[in-house]
């Protein structure tokens, strides 16, 4: 068969893998399937300053159209693969069939629904693709009501936005604290109490039961008998990992598309990069799913070294960054419920960092409006320094002279 990559999914991570082949040299033919409409763009901006209306959506697009077309990269967007053969090729819903020597899965992740009543109302909205965010941006208007389900990173993004645009705002959250999973208590206070001091009503320990309105959501209704009036409803309660096309043929899959350090699956010649991945990181001796854009940029290009016979493992400390208001959180490193929490600065001001250690070693740190505490904790946890507590407490004693 002659050289072909036919890459599922067009978004940051089958993007950047068809980028990077070409830049690698790849002289074969590069198709890139994907069922948005739009060329391979980067989410983030779309809780922030895409929403916010203040960046244009070409400023989305990880290159410009041209820049394919230059390199012969063929974009076929608005379909659909059904199935994947590998060695073989890549199966559309249209019938098309397409020839393939290498398949890369980059199918990302879908949003998670909610299975309540009402849930298919008008006005009740989820955000991961820039059709979410057009289907109700120009509804976040001064006075109208605003509930999100779901008090993570994008829900709270959403908040800090919608807020700013003069929306009255509910964060609707089932667990006891807002970033519940993802960070440690005194992060979560931190950013009830910025949300509440900017007029967001931030509700915990809350499940909501269903969505009321004749056509329209007009009411969120919650199993302790509340109710919120509501114009209009986001839902950002996490993704599933798209993974059907994998399980289909016969891959390894668990918690994501298994995959080694680089990028290969259980079949040879097929790879999987980004959000549908399962993959090892030998940094931090364990396996994970991530959903970033530093992973599905750098497994983007860890794949495209496979393919050319370059083949690099990928270990990286994970990181992560939200913005809202005036705060630039930065995230480096994966944190558990049962890590010693330091607290680096008051976290009564709006820069400060919380320091994650395990056994005395450092694993990962929230620098709030410090960036340079999120530089030099990236080199700290992956040399695995063991800071002593009191140095590290001291926001005056610059992480990287522990
Ligand atoms: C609102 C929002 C804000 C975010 N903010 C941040 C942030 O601040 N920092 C950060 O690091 N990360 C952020 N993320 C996460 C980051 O955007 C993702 O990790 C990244 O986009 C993953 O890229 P991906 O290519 O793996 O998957 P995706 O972006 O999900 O792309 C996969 C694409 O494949 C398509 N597809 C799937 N199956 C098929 C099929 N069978 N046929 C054709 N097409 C298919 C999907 O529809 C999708 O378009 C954010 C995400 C969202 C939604």
């Amino acid at each position: 068969m002659t050289n072909s990559v036919v890459i599922v999914g067009a978004g940051e991570a089958g993007g950047q893998t068809a980028i990077s082949l070409r830049q690698g040299g790849y002289d074969g033919t590069i198709t890139v399937i994907g069922d948005e409409p739009y060329i391979p763009y980067e989410r983030p901006a779309l809780s922030k300053q895409f929403l916010a209306g203040e960046l244009d959506m070409e400023r989305l697009y990880l290159r410009a159209e041209a820049f394919y077309d230059e390199r012969d990269i063929a974009l076929k967007l608005d379909g659909w693969v059904d199935a994947i053969t590998p060695g073989q090729s890549v199966a559309m819903s249209d019938g098309e069939v397409e020839p393939a020597a290498s398949i890369v899965l980059a199918t990302g992740g879908r949003v998670r629904p909610l299975p309540v009543d009402g849930a298919d109302l008008s006005g009740v909205h989820f955000l991961r693709t820039i059709d979410d965010v057009l289907a109700f941006r120009d509804r976040l208007k001064p006075n109208t009501k605003l509930a999100i389900v779901g008090g993570g990173y994008i829900g709270l993004e959403v908040a800090a936005v919608a807020t700013k645009l003069g929306c009255a705002v509910t964060v609707l959250e089932m667990t006891n604290r807002v970033l519940n999973r993802v960070a440690a208590p005194v992060v979560s206070d931190f950013y009830t109490r910025v949300h509440r001091e900017a007029g967001v009503d931030i509700r915990t320990d809350v499940t909501v039961s269903g969505f009321e309105g004749d056509t329209t959501v007009k009411q969120v209704v919650c199993t302790d008998g509340s109710r919120i009036d509501t114009d209009v409803v986001i839902i950002g309660i996490g993704i599933i990992p798209n993974v059907e096309l994998a399980e289909a043929a016969g891959l390894a899959v668990e918690n994501g598309i298994t995959v080694d350090a680089m990028t290969r699956t259980s079949a040879e010649t097929v790879y999987a990069v980004g959000d549908c991945t399962n993959h090892p990181n030998d940094l931090l001796g364990r396996r994970l799913r991530l959903e970033s854009v530093q992973n599905a940029l750098s497994q983007g290009k860890t794949a495209a070294n496979a393919i050319l016979g370059k083949a690099e493992p990928y270990a990286e400390i994970p990181w992560f960054w939200s913005d809202q208001y005036d705060i630039k959180l930065q995230m480096v490193g994966i944190n558990d419920p049962d890590d010693q929490v330091i607290v680096r600065g008051d976290s009564n001001s709006r820069s400060f960092s919380v320091c994650y250690l395990r056994d005395g070693v450092l694993v990962a740190v929230n620098a709030l409006n410090r960036p340079k505490d999120f530089i030099h904790a990236k080199k700290a946890i992956a040399a695995k320094v063991t800071p002593d507590s009191q140095r590290l407490a001291d926001p005056e004693v610059p992480i990287k002279s522990l």
